[in-house]
């Protein structure tokens, strides 16, 4: 059974990076002005939404977020930390102060039902 993570005192502890390897991350103006500050172009991190086209989303590769770096023990860490976009700070506790997990499939099943039936 998962332990309850708590938003006031959550960590990650597993640096799995299965979520910014499984999520889309939509971006905000100024997500993408700290992220040009640190001197990359549009055209490195940016990609126009597929479902909403007026909105704005990271750019993903194989193996997920572009800024996701895989290190030699298998571990996963942002090299942007300091500088990500809003909506990463903010994972998994969206809407509420308890989760019962970190993992995507677990904070979104009904989305990962759906894919899988795809
Ligand atoms: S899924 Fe959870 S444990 Fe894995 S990298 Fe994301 S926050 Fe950390
Ligand atoms: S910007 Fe960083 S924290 Fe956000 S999805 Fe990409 S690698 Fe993960």
């Amino acid at each position: 059974m998962d332990t309850i993570l708590k938003k006031e005192t959550f960590e990650c502890n597993r640096y799995c990076g299965e979520c910014c390897k499984k999520l889309i991350v939509r971006l905000t103006k100024a997500d993408i002005e700290r992220i040009r500050k640190l001197g990359y172009e549009d055209e490195d991190f940016v990609e126009r939404d597929l479902v909403y086209r007026n909105k704005f989303v990271l750019r993903t590769e194989k193996e997920g977020c572009i800024f996701l770096k895989r290190h030699k023990d298998g571990t996963y860490s942002c090299i942007i930390y300091k500088n990500r976009p809003k909506i990463c700070g903010q994972y998994p506790f969206f809407a509420k102060n308890l989760v019962g997990s970190c993992l995507p499939n677990k904070v979104y099943p009904s989305a990962f039902v759906s894919f899988s039936k795809k």
